[in-house]
């Protein structure tokens, strides 16, 4: 017959979990110090590690240790997790709220197994407590991160941990649930899983967090232009050459347009480099605003710029020029003229470069005819 040994099944998870803590421990000191909750995430495996060293020991130490300790043990690594994902998502962890709650719990522990030992009082008011801990991580984690898998990783282990948190809950109300840790019941038996796996899943999940942001920082800086924060040269190019293929299935092709700052080195020579820099940023941001989501502002180089408009034709296009032309004269004090050369795409035989040369073409149109317009080519 098949026996299920919880005891080497929590040995197993516990080890691994610990290699995770390790992980994690090594990611804090190789990642940039901006990435925040590296620490905290790995206190909470060592302290559900610890936890389950006490449960094992439950014949061999004093109860304080064994049942109040331990049971302290795994809150607070929970509660360790949680503060890691606040700290990750640069919020400041609430711990005197909950540490009240933490010293409630053990006064309550110690009463329930010296005063007046109730194993199934003990089991509602940690699984209550452990509900709120997960089910405010959870709120937390929907509420402020961006919802990427890892995330979605870790609100689904969370989730599902709450619900072996309830079901433990519910069988120690009903009065179901016998006496003793490591008692085959099934319940026992799935809340057990459930915890090493959670712990396991949970520190995986966060490992996953954080190289994921380093990921998305890196490409970031991969693809933007640092004083702008507009796409880089060569990240622009690469949408408009994806761009174009996309349109040869679907037909609709993009506007492009080069944008060019009028007298910009006039700006520099009267006001300084660091005020032209200053209206560089200006112009970005300004014109971003107007921009539709799917809409692609890149820095070309010095003070020129290439805006993609994907499925766009040069009506529409003159329009949003127009736009960008309004919001540049409306009084800010980093306003600035630009030039704009502007086409849309032919059809299949159109190339990005042969875009390119007419957006040129047309921006040297619009230098030529006084500036601070746009002319199409
Ligand atoms: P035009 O109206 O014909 O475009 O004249 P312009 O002065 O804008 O054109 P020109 O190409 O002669 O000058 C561009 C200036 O832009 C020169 C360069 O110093 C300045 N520039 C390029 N990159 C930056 C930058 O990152 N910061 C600042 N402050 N200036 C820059
Ligand atoms: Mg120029
Ligand atoms: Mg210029």
């Amino acid at each position: 017959m098949f026996t299920f040994d919880l005891r080497s099944f929590i040995a197993l998870g516990s080890v691994m979990a610990m290699l995770m803590a390790l992980v994690l421990l090594l990611m804090r000191l190789q990642y940039p110090a901006h990435i925040r909750g590296l620490a905290n995430w790995a206190a909470a495996p060592v302290l559900w590690f610890l936890a389950s060293i006490l449960f094992a020991t439950r014949d061999a130490l004093h109860p304080m240790l064994t049942i109040v300790g331990a049971n302290l043990a795994i809150m607070l690594g929970s509660l360790m997790f949680y503060a890691g994902c606040q700290r990750f998502l640069d919020h400041a962890p609430q711990w005197r709220v909950w540490m009240a709650c933490l010293v409630g719990a053990a006064l309550v522990f110690v009463w329930f197994t010296f005063q007046q030992p109730n194993y199934p009082a003990r089991l509602v008011v940690f699984t209550v407590l452990m509900m709120g801990i997960y089910g405010a991580n959870l709120r937390f984690l929907v509420q402020h991160a961006d919802q990427r898998l890892p995330v979605r990783m870790v609100e689904f282990l969370l989730a599902l941990h709450l619900v072996a948190l309830l079901g433990r809950c519910i069988t120690a109300l009903l009065g179901r649930q016998a006496e003793g840790f490591f008692n085959p019941s099934l319940v026992q038996t799935l809340y057990i899983g459930s915890f090493s796996l959670t712990a396991l899943m949970l520190s995986v999940g966060a490992v996953l967090m954080a190289s994921d942001r380093l990921v998305t920082e890196l490409e970031h800086l991969a693809t933007h232009d640092a004083l702008t924060q507009a796409y880089n040269r060569r990240a622009l190019l690469q949408q408009c050459e994806d761009e174009i293929v996309r349109s040869q299935r679907s037909g609709r092709g993009p506007a492009l347009m080069m944008l060019d700052l009028d007298h910009f080195k006039l700006v520099n020579d009267s006001l300084g480099h660091q005020h032209g820099d200053a209206v560089l940023a200006h112009f970005a941001r300004t014109t971003n605003a107007l921009l539709r989501r799917q809409d692609r502002l890149g820095r070309y180089g010095g003070e020129e710029f290439t805006l993609l408009l994907p499925e766009t034709g040069v009506a529409n296009a003159q329009r949003v020029a127009e736009r960008i032309h309004a919001a540049l004269a409306s009084g800010h004090p980093l306003d600035c003229r630009v030039s704009i050369g502007l086409t849309a795409w032919l059809g299949p035989q159109d190339t990005l470069d042969a875009m390119l040369a007419r957006a040129d073409r047309a921006l040297y149109q619009a230098k030529e005819q006084g500036r601070n317009r746009t002319c199409a080519a």
